[in-house]
């Protein structure tokens, strides 16, 4: 039976690990027949110390380059994915789709096909268990030669392929080129394949499904039992996931985003959980003065400059900027004062040229004081009902001076949906907690 309105729901790795989680999938799949096309990772981790599927291939692919014996990662795979097709009673012929791979290597395969055929395997699984249609990401799923992302050609073709299918599995985390040449986007890429079908099919909501019941207020390796955020917009969670908050791929989102299509971060163990709900513009449905989340990533360095009647000295901040650019850096946050500006940098990026652009900017810019402070970490608070919320910032700086921690920076600008402030490394999990107390009710 078809219906206008279309769910594209993406199945992640724990969501797919063993037979047990594919009969909760087909569970889900079965109970809204919106669902009509289902994108798939490969099969993670059934217990904690497990490699991933995808990780053996890559292992694979890496032993078979250096000559080394394929068996152990070859008989791991296997195992793998034959404890689902028992499990599940499939007929499948993994001996020769493994053969295949094995093959393929032999002639020269790249390292993204042998990654891909995780994915390739697990929607073959799936569609065969559900009997849905399987199709492939190759054709579908676009490329150039080179290995670059066509997004418009990719919205055409999988438009065009899924409309002749009611249903149907499609693999995650890869697509090939015209010639057929398979590429992989980056890890924890089927959330962009999931995004990329959802748009194309005009789905009503893109489900993204894994195993945890949204994304949490704060790390729960930090703080206790941090509630799953009900609804964030768009914006807030790219501002929360280039923070650290890892729940979704950040590219997921573009696809989607564009076409105001809303995503909801689903548990597969506890699909009674309403999970989170992200939207275009959730202003609307935000208590004032509310926040969202925590977030935020250890390891940057600050270059803090400062010179006398700086503010005098027009092009004095483009110049800075300009010399860190040469070097191929971006940055974070430019903090600015009179008399300084700091510019916050990703201190790995920094260092393979941290003393020749010290040198540089000694002597181009004569400041009156030059130093680098390392191992800092960035916090943000975020949230779009910030606006309305009065005197957070100080509110923020006097819960982290109360953890007995001292803020290194802050950055509050006037109408933004954040306000991130630099401590030291050693101190972020204290910071975070004092944050967290103070701001926990609002969130
Ligand atoms: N299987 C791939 C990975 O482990 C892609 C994904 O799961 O989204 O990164």
């Amino acid at each position: 039976m078809s219906t206008k309105e279309i769910i594209t729901a993406k199945f992640g790795g724990s969501s797919l690990a063993d037979s047990v989680h594919f009969e909760q999938v087909r569970r889900i799949a079965g109970s809204d027949l919106r669902r009509r096309y289902i994108v798939v990772s490969a099969p993670g981790k059934r217990y904690e110390t497990e490699p991933k599927v995808t990780d053996l291939l890559y292992r694979l692919y890496d032993f078979s380059q250096s000559g080394s014996d394929i068996a152990g990662p070859l008989v791991e795979i296997r195992e793998h994915f034959l404890a689902i097709i028992e499990g599940l009673h499939l007929d499948f012929d993994l001996e020769g789709e493994l053969n295949a791979i094995v093959r393929e290597m032999a002639q020269g395969a790249s390292r993204d096909f042998v990654a891909s055929r995780g994915e390739y395997l697990n929607a073959k699984l799936l569609s065969a268990y559900l009997s849905w249609d399987f199709v492939d990401a190759k054709g579908t799923i676009l490329f150039t030669e080179e290995g670059a992302f066509l997004p418009e050609e990719t919205n055409e073709a999988l438009a065009e392929e899924l409309g002749r299918h009611e249903t149907a599995v499609i693999p995650g985390f890869y697509g090939a080129s015209a010639s057929g040449k398979i590429f992989t986007f980056s890890r924890g890429g089927s959330d962009v394949s999931g995004a990329l079908v959802a748009r194309a099919t005009g789905s009503i909501l893109y489900e993204n499904w894994t195993d945890v019941s949204g994304i949490l207020t704060a790390d729960p390796r930090i703080v206790l039992n941090p509630k799953p955020i009900a609804a964030l917009s768009y914006r807030e969670l790219r501002e929360l996931s280039y923070m650290g908050a890892t729940v979704i791929h950040e590219n997921a989102v573009f696809p989607v985003r564009r076409s105001g299509i809303p995503i909801r971060i689903r548990n597969t163990n506890r699909p009674e959980d309403a999970g989170t709900l992200i939207v275009p513009d959730e202003t609307a449905l935000k208590r004032p003065g509310s926040l969202t989340g925590i977030a935020g990533r250890k390891g940057f360095a600050a270059i803090t400059v400062e010179k006398t009647m700086m503010n005098n000295e027009v092009g004095f901040g483009a110049r800075l900027l300009a010399r860190i650019a040469s070097h191929g850096l971006s940055f974070e946050h430019v903090p600015s004062g009179i008399d300084m500006m700091a510019v916050v940098i990703r201190a790995d990026s920094l260092a393979p040229c941290r003393e020749e652009l010290l040198k540089e900017l000694q002597e181009e810019l004569q400041p009156d004081r030059l130093v680098i402070e390392d191992d800092l970490s960035l916090i943000a608070v975020v949230g779009e009902g910030m606006i309305h919320a009065k005197g957070l910032a100080a509110r923020i700086v006097k819960a982290v001076g109360d953890a007995g921690v001292s803020v290194r920076m802050i950055d509050a600008s006037f109408g933004e949906m954040n306000v991130i402030i630099a401590v030291q490394d050693v101190n972020y999990e204290t910071a975070i907690r004092g944050i967290y107390k103070e701001i926990n009710e609002e969130l």
